[in-house]
C-alpha cells in the first residue's frame, strides 16, 4: 500500500490485527450477509458457532447433515459419541420439538436418532423450514453456565453471564456489563453472581476455570463491539470445566435491516 494513504475505519482495525484476523471477520460478514439475502433475523446453531470459532471462542465442532447417511458420516469423522438436533431457524427451543439426542455411540443410534428427530420435528413443527440436522461432538459433563448479549435501549449493547438451568431461570443470578469490557469487567462480573462458590468449587466438585471464562467474555465483547448488526445473543448451555470451556447451544438473532 502506498505511504499515506487513509484507510477506513475497517480497513485499520483489519490491518491492525494482521492478515489472519481479516480472513476471519470476512466469514462473519459472509454468514450475516447470506442471512439477510434471505431475510432472515435468525442464526441456525451452526452459523452461530462458525462466528463463535473466528471470535476464538471455543464450541463443540458442529456440521450439518442433510440426510442420514451424512449423519452416519460425519458422526465417523467427528468420533462417537455424537449428539443430534434439528437445523431450522424456525424452531427455537430444540428439546421441546424432540430435536436433541445426545450421546449417540454408534452408526445404528445416530440412523435411529436421525429419524426420530425428523419425526417428531415435523410433527410439532408442521411449517417449520427444516435445513436438516446438525452433527456435533458430544461434551463431558460440566458446570452448566450461560452467556449472552442483548441490547438494552439506554446502555446498547450488554452481556449477560450466569450460571445455567435453574439458577437462572428460577434464581435470576445473572450478571451484567456495558459492551466493551475491561479485563476488570469480565474478572468483576463473574465473581458478582451468587453461585460464584459454585465455579470455585463445590463440595468435592471441580471448579471452573475462571481466567478461561473471563477471556471468552472479552472475546465476546471484543466480537459484539466489532460487528453491526446483531440484536441478541445466546449461549445456553456453555460447560465449564477445570480446565477449559465449550459452548454447547448457540443462538444469534439479527437486527431487522
Ligand atoms: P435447546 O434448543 O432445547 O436449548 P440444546 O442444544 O441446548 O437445545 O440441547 C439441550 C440440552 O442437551 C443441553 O442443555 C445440554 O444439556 C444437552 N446437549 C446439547 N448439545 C450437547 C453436546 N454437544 N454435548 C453434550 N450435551 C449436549
Ligand atoms: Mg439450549
Amino acid at each position: 500500500m502506498r505511504q499515506g494513504t487513509k484507510l477506513d475505519s475497517k480497513q485499520q482495525y483489519n490491518c491492525k490485527r494482521g492478515s489472519r484476523r481479516k480472513e476471519n471477520f470476512m466469514i462473519v460478514d459472509d454468514i450475516l450477509s447470506k442471512a439477510r439475502n434471505e431475510k432472515r433475523t435468525v442464526l441456525t446453531e451452526i452459523e452461530a458457532k462458525q462466528i463463535f470459532k473466528e471470535a476464538g471462542i471455543n464450541c463443540t465442532d458442529t456440521r450439518l447433515a442433510k440426510t442420514k447417511d451424512d449423519a452416519v458420516s460425519l458422526s465417523e469423522e467427528i468420533g462417537y459419541p455424537v449428539v443430534l438436533k434439528i437445523s431450522s431457524v424456525d424452531i427455537t427451543h430444540k428439546s421441546d420439538a424432540g430435536g436433541v439426542k445426545v450421546n449417540l455411540q454408534d452408526r445404528a443410534s445416530v440412523e435411529k436418532a436421525f429419524d426420530e428427530i425428523m419425526a417428531s420435528a415435523r410433527e410439532k413443527f408442521p411449517e417449520a423450514d427444516i435445513e436438516g440436522i446438525s452433527v456435533q461432538s458430544m461434551a463431558k459433563p460440566g458446570i452448566e453456565i450461560i452467556m449472552g448479549m442483548t441490547k438494552d435501549a439506554q446502555f446498547g449493547p450488554v452481556l449477560m453471564f450466569g450460571l445455567g438451568g435453574v439458577f437462572v431461570e428460577v434464581l435470576k443470578d445473572v450478571a451484567f456489563r456495558i459492551v466493551p469490557l475491561e479485563k476488570r469487567d469480565a474478572a468483576e462480573m463473574i465473581r458478582d453472581i451468587k453461585g460464584f462458590k459454585i465455579l470455585e468449587g463445590y463440595r468435592g466438585q471441580d471448579p471452573a476455570d475462571i481466567p478461561f471464562l473471563e477471556d471468552m467474555l472479552l472475546k465476546l465483547s471484543e466480537l459484539v463491539d466489532k460487528t453491526e448488526g446483531i440484536a441478541e445473543i445466546d449461549m445456553n448451555p456453555v460447560f465449564a470445566y477445570k480446565q477449559g470451556a465449550v459452548v454447547v447451544d448457540a443462538r444469534i438473532i439479527l437486527e431487522a435491516s
